[in-house]
């Protein structure tokens, strides 16, 4: 059975990896590094918690000797990389943060994979960068990112994941350590930190309170339900080639108000109101350098890959609001913290 290290397995994403390997691959090993900021949380590990093949282990990666460590001890046969700070608007508020773990801590992880792939023998070793469809910038009314379309990132945050591609790519062609990276759509789906729009959306709508739209609400984003995401880091981890980049997107192109709207309308229909959710919509000030429009040529995985989405629009918005309002407690357990579903990111 392979080894796989994964970092940031208590965030949204990682979680939902750790908990795909264990329940439904089962091929897998897995050893969660995780510093546990604000946005990780043990909690939705919980499903998983006591399975013999699970190590859970805290650690900032910018500590290079304690990933030293990790590798020297679990001897693992990949990386998957999903440790990173996330939120667009925090990266407005405090960008050292994202310099920090991002590029720094991207370094740290790349530098320790390489003394170990280069001491281990291990010639299938391989380190998957898992990145955002963010890099690329905005796009017009039409078009799509491929694969080669130039970077330029526009936020604090997309800066920084474009910085750690960069490092990705060039620990590849200089030092031969066999990487892959992924830039992946808008993610959406259950256990997602109450900070982003639809858990937001969700629980605004579910206490009454007004739905905040960012500017005229037509920002648009391609949306992927979080376990195809999963299914297709996999994919790209057991048959990408090495030295490549696949964008992964859910074919789903819709402004935030639609988005918005299609959540009220699942709101009216499981957690009815004497009024419509719709109501409760509020337009409130745009993000500062707000991108317009991303769209994602997901063609290069599908065909060489043989990965595509299995939910859309509605089956996947269903299941994520039927979660959350089955799943109340993981909720406020996070609210009762010091984030309060409180507007971030304005600048004063
Ligand atoms: P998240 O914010 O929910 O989780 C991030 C996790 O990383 C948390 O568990 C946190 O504790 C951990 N972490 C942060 N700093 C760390 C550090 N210094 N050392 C160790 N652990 C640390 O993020 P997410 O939404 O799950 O995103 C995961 C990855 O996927 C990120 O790299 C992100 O850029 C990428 N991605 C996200 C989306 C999306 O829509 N959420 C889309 C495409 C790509």
């Amino acid at each position: 059975m392979k080894t796989l290290l994964i970092t940031g397995g208590a965030g949204f994403i990682g979680s939902a990896l750790v908990r795909y390997l264990l329940t439904e691959s089962q091929n897998y090993n897995v050893v969660n590094v995780d510093k546990l900021t604000y946005a990780g949380n043990l909690d939705s590990l919980k499903p998983i918690e006591k399975h013999p093949n699970y190590h859970f282990e805290q650690l900032d990666i910018c500590d290079g000797a304690g990933l030293d460590n990790l590798f020297n001890h679990y001897q693992p046969d990949a990386v998957m990389h999903l440790a990173a700070e996330s939120h667009v608007d925090r990266s407005i508020d405090g960008p050292m943060a994202f310099i920090e773990t991002n590029i720094i801590g991207t370094y740290q992880m790349l530098e320790s994979a390489r003394r170990f792939y280069q001491k281990s023998q291990k010639a299938d070793f391989r380190f998957l960068h898992i990145s955002t469809d963010e890099v690329y910038g905005s796009l017009g009314p039409t078009g799509l990112f491929q694969e080669d379309t130039p970077y330029d990132p526009r936020s604090p945050f997309s800066a920084s994941k474009a910085s750690s591609d960069h490092l990705v790519s060039a620990w590849h062609h200089t030092y031969g350590l066999p990487t892959l990276i992924s830039n992946c759509s808008n993610n959406y789906g259950p256990y997602q930190f109450p900070e982003k729009l639809i858990p937001v959306v969700i629980l605004k709508a579910l206490r009454g309170e007004k739905l905040p739209v960012y500017g005229k609400g037509d920002n648009i984003r391609d949306w992927l339900y979080v376990d195809d995401h999963v299914r297709g880091l996999l994919s790209i981890l057991e048959k990408g080639q090495v030295g490549e980049t696949y964008n992964i997107g859910g074919h789903n192109e819709k402004t935030n108000l639609e988005v918005v709207k299609h959540i009220c309308a699942l709101m009216d229909e499981l957690s009815p109101k004497v009024y419509s959710h719709e109501d409760l919509i509020s337009f409130v000030a745009d993000r500062p350098g707000h991108d317009k429009r991303y769209a994602i040529d997901a063609g290069k995985i599908a065909r060489e890959l043989d990965w595509r989405p299995v939910e859309n629009f509605e089956s996947g918005f269903k299941k994520t609001v039927v979660w959350y309002l089955e799943n109340l407690a993981w909720c406020e357990r996070i609210l009762s913290g010091e984030y309060r579903l409180e507007r971030l990111g304005i600048l004063s």
